[in-house]
């Protein structure tokens, strides 16, 4: 019997996909550039090994699947991709699929869909979110490509992925680049949402003087209430964790520098460039980039002293709560940002993209699962097309009631000295997206001034400049 479907790239993702694939009862062939992690990874399959077909040629990997082929590419992404689909054009025939499921930026999905325009293959690019673990037992699936090629894989697809109460966490999105845009600023609110957690981690480490278990234990309580998600649940569990070697809280013993890989980079220069604030976004990605600045910033610390000194005031419980309603606040101001970004995005290339669907099937699978994409996908169902997510009447509610937290929390950290860019970044884009008459008037003049640029005035329509003609 042939394979169904073929995956090539047996790294992390590729393998715990072919698994899922398997497990799932669709005979899959595999291919691995390095022939030996092909048998490596066949011979770890156990009774899945029946379900598996390991290639060391894509030759052999195209033979041994049915036609119309299915073949998923889990490689690095990047150069590598192009690479794959190049080698591929050489075995496959007519009406076979090539679907990139790594991390493409969406303007190389675009290019490899032109490219292959009239080869006769069909091109899916897919976003796949839920790191190892998703991949082996239900990821969260973002499809871009024409809706006749979604289909077409369609079933395979809803069988591997997440299920948040029984909807599979699978959809198609939209054509072309569509599946890995909204990949991409899944990471973006991705990146967000885990620096926010980190600044108020750093709250009650610097300002308070917790220490990682009690800190821990915030989280893990705030797990059960509006907060709760996979990352709040993991940030309890690694906070709670003893290092092997020392017998320490293992947080403690990790160098503060972050790494990141582009997703996030990519979220805030489609947000530039599309003309759309996502200032949440922009300091996450930031903070990342200043935390590599490890010498640097002891070096400044020797300097200038550094934060944290002065504790926060105030009874400990009532700052608790502050807190997590801070962060709170914080999310819907990044989350609001993310999906303005797909908005433009969405009518920049023509994909109308279904916000409710994207939310759901963020509901399970994905790192930023949480109870929070039900709320957001209800809200985005109700209200139909919404200028912003901060004009859901749900979210008002919402943020009238946290807001007042985020202000308090965002000013006690900056007199403490405690860097929270993030979520100073999310309320001051909250405090301008609802300043009805805001300072942009003063810009006008100086552009007016400088550069004769002309102004609108509020009393007249037309362009107008102002009475220091010929000043600038
Ligand atoms: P790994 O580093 O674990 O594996 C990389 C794979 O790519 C290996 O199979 C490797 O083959 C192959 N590869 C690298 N370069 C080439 C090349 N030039 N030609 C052919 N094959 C090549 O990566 P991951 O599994 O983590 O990531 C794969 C993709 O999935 C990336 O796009 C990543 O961004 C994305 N992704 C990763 C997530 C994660 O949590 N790790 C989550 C979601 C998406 P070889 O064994 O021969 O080196």
């Amino acid at each position: 019997e042939k394979a169904e479907i073929g995956l090539i790239g047996l790294g992390v993702m590729g393998s715990n996909l072919a698994l899922n694939i398997a497990e799932n009862g669709h005979p899959i062939a595999v291919f691995n550039r390095t022939t030996s992690r092909t048998g490596t990874f066949f011979e770890a399959a156990g009774d899945l090994r029946k379900m598996i077909v390991p290639c060391t040629t894509l030759a052999e990997l195209a033979d041994a699947i049915k036609p119309p082929r299915p073949v998923i590419i889990m490689v690095q992404a990047g150069q590598p991709v192009d690479e794959q689909i190049a080698a591929l054009r050489e075995v496959l025939s007519a009406g076979d699929i090539i679907i990139d499921a790594g991390n493409a930026n969406f303007r190389d999905t675009i290019r490899r869909f032109s490219e292959l325009d009239g080869s006769g293959l069909t091109f899916i690019g897919m976003g796949v979110s839920g790191g190892e673990e998703g991949a082996r037992h239900g990821p969260s699936i973002m499809v871009g490509g024409t809706e006749d090629s979604y289909k077409r894989v369609e079933k395979i697809l809803i069988d591997i992925s997440a299920k948040f109460e029984g909807e599979p966490c699978a959809a198609w999105l939209g054509t072309g680049g569509a599946g890995h845009f909204v990949k991409t600023i899944h990471n973006g609110i991705e990146y967000a949402d885990m620096q926010m957690i980190a600044e108020i981690y750093g709250v009650l480490r610097d300002g308070l003087g917790m220490k990682p278990k009690e800190i821990g234990a915030v989280f893990a309580e705030w797990n059960k209430g509006r907060l709760n998600s996979y990352l709040i649940e993991i940030t309890a569990t690694v906070l709670a964790a003893d290092d092997l070697d020392t017998g320490k809280p293992i947080v403690e013993m990790i160098l503060d520098r972050a790494g990141q890989k582009g997703t996030g980079k990519w979220s805030v220069i489609e947000a530039q460039t599309l003309g759309v604030s996502a200032t949440a976004i922009e300091a996450a990605v930031s903070a990342r980039i200043l935390s590599s600045l490890k010498d640097e910033r002891l070096a400044a610390e020797k300097a200038y002293g550094t934060g944290g000194v002065s504790k926060f005031s105030g009874n400990r419980d009532k700052v608790l709560h502050d807190l997590e309603l801070a962060l709170f606040a914080g999310k819907i101001a990044a989350y609001a940002q993310g999906f303005a970004v797909m908005d433009a995005a969405s009518k920049q290339f023509g994909w109308n993209l279904p916000m409710p669907t994207i939310a759901k099937i963020w509901r399970a699978g994905c790192i930023i699962r949480s109870q929070f994409l039900g709320t957001l996908a209800d809200a985005f169902e109700k209200s139909g097309a919404l200028a912003n997510l901060l004009m859901a009447p749900a979210f008002i509610e919402m943020m009238k009631e946290a807001h007042p937290s985020l202000r308090r929390i965002v000013a006690q950290a900056a007199e403490a000295g405690l860097p929270t860019p993030a979520l100073s970044s999310a309320l001051a884009y909250f405090d301008s997206y609802r300043q009805g008459r805001g300072t942009s008037n003063l810009i006008q003049a100086q552009r007016d001034y400088f550069g004769a640029h002309g102004f609108e005035r509020i009393d007249a329509p037309g362009a107008h400049h102002g009475p220091w003609a010929g000043g600038g």
